[in-house]
C-alpha cells in the first residue's frame, strides 16, 4: 500500500513539472489525469465529503448500514415465516481470491442462489462474492462479533442486492478459514484461484435443520452497503446464530486486510424476525398435496353419508307404506268374512 501511495505522490509532482512546462510553453492546459478517489477505514467521518461529494449518502441517507439490532424492538413476521428463505450453495472450483486492499473479495458465480423470504418467489439472486470484516460490523444489543462474512447477492434482471451476514465469534479453529488462509499472504491487487464451498460457512444449526432458518433464525432489515458509495435499498439478512473461529485465525484475518468495521449507523427502519413456529414441516409441497387428499376425502364420506341416510329414509317409507296397504286389506277381509257366513 505504501509503494502505491509513493507511485501516485510521484506521478503528481510529474504532472504539476509537465503543467508547468507546458503553460510555459503556450499558456494552455495539459490533460492530467484526474487524482484517483479514494476512502479509508481511519475516518469513516470524511466519507461524505471525499471525492467532491460523491458519496455524500453517507452522511445523508435514512437507512445506513450496519445497525446494532435491539433485539426488544424487533418485529416477528408471520409473513417471512410463510414465505420461506432458499439459499442454495454449492462448491466452486477455482474461483479467484483478490486483495483489495480494503478487504478480501472472493468472486463466487453461478449456481449458488438464494430467494424467498423478504426476496420474494419471483426472482433469483445470484451471489456474486463474499468478503470479510474484521471486527464485525453489526451489532446484536450492543455486542459486536469478532468478524462478519458478508455474502452479496444480485438479481441478473432487476439489479436488486441482498447480503446474507454469517457472524464470527472467538472459539474453536474454523477449517473453512483455514482454507482461506492457503492465500493469505497475497499482496494488495494480487489475486490467487481456491476451491470453496460457501454452505460450509453457516453454523451447524442452520446446515442440520434448515427450517430453522426459516422461522425463526436470522433478522432482516433494508440498509445500504457499508462502504462508499453507500447505496441504499440493500436487503440484510443477518443470520442470528454465529460460527466459530480461533483467536489466531481472527488476528490473521485482521493482520490480512486491517481493521475494516464502518462504526454503528443510527437507524429508524424496523427490523423484522420470521415468527417463531415450534412446527418443522416436513415439505411445503407434500403437506399441500396431503390437506387436499383429506379434504377430499372428508367431502366423499360426507357425500356417501349423505345418500346412505337419503337411502335409509326412502327404505323406510317404503316399507312403512307396504305394511300400512297390508293392514289395511288385511282388516278389510278380516271384518268381511263373518257377513259371508
Ligand atoms: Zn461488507
Amino acid at each position: 500500500m505504501l509503494n502505491t501511495k509513493m507511485a501516485k505522490l510521484f506521478g503528481g509532482i510529474v504532472c504539476i513539472i509537465v503543467l508547468l512546462s507546458v503553460y510555459g510553453v503556450d499558456g494552455q492546459p495539459t490533460n492530467c489525469p484526474e487524482p484517483e478517489c479514494t476512502w479509508n477505514y481511519f475516518m469513516p467521518s470524511t466519507w461524505p465529503t471525499v471525492c467532491g461529494g460523491k458519496y455524500s449518502l453517507c452522511g445523508d441517507g435514512g437507512h445506513q448500514s450496519p445497525i446494532d439490532i435491539d433485539t426488544s424492538l424487533v418485529e416477528t413476521s408471520l409473513e417471512l415465516a410463510s414465505s420461506p428463505l432458499h439459499i442454495h450453495y454449492e462448491e466452486v472450483h477455482h474461483t479467484m481470491v483478490v486483495n483489495l486492499g480494503t478487504t478480501i473479495h472472493v468472486d463466487i458465480g453461478a449456481n449458488n442462489t438464494v430467494y424467498g423470504g423478504p426476496l420474494g418467489k419471483s426472482d433469483k439472486l445470484y451471489l456474486n462474492q463474499l468478503h470479510f470484516h474484521a471486527p464485525g460490523e453489526h451489532q446484536i444489543n450492543s455486542v459486536p462479533s469478532s468478524a462478519e462474512v458478508h455474502l452479496v447477492h444480485q438479481s441478473l434482471t432487476t439489479g436488486k442486492r441482498a447480503v446474507v451476514v454469517v457472524r464470527v465469534m472467538t472459539g474453536t479453529a474454523n477449517p473453512w478459514f483455514t482454507n482461506i488462509f492457503t492465500v493469505r499472504d497475497l499482496p494488495v491487487g494480487a489475486n490467487a484461484t481456491i476451491d470453496i464451498n460457501p454452505l460450509q460457512l453457516f453454523p451447524l444449526s442452520i446446515l442440520d435443520n434448515p427450517y430453522h432458518l426459516q422461522h425463526s433464525n436470522y433478522y432482516y432489515y433494508n440498509g445500504s452497503l457499508t462502504t462508499p458509495p453507500c447505496t441504499e435499498g440493500i436487503s440484510w439478512m443477518i443470520l442470528i446464530d454465529p460460527i466459530f473461529a480461533s483467536v489466531s485465525q481472527i488476528q490473521d484475518l485482521q493482520r490480512w486486510e486491517g481493521i475494516n468495521n464502518r462504526p454503528i449507523q443510527s437507524y429508524n427502519g424496523t427490523v423484522y424476525r420470521p415468527h417463531f413456529s415450534i412446527v418443522t414441516p416436513t415439505n411445503e409441497g407434500e403437506d399441500i398435496r396431503h390437506m387436499g387428499m383429506v379434504i377430499g376425502l372428508s367431502f366423499l364420506l360426507g357425500l356417501a353419508a349423505f345418500f346412505a341416510i337419503i337411502a335409509i329414509a326412502i327404505i323406510a317409507l317404503l316399507i312403512r307404506d307396504s305394511h300400512d296397504k297390508r293392514d289395511f286389506y288385511g282388516a278389510q277381509q278380516f271384518e268381511l268374512q263373518p257377513t259371508n257366513y
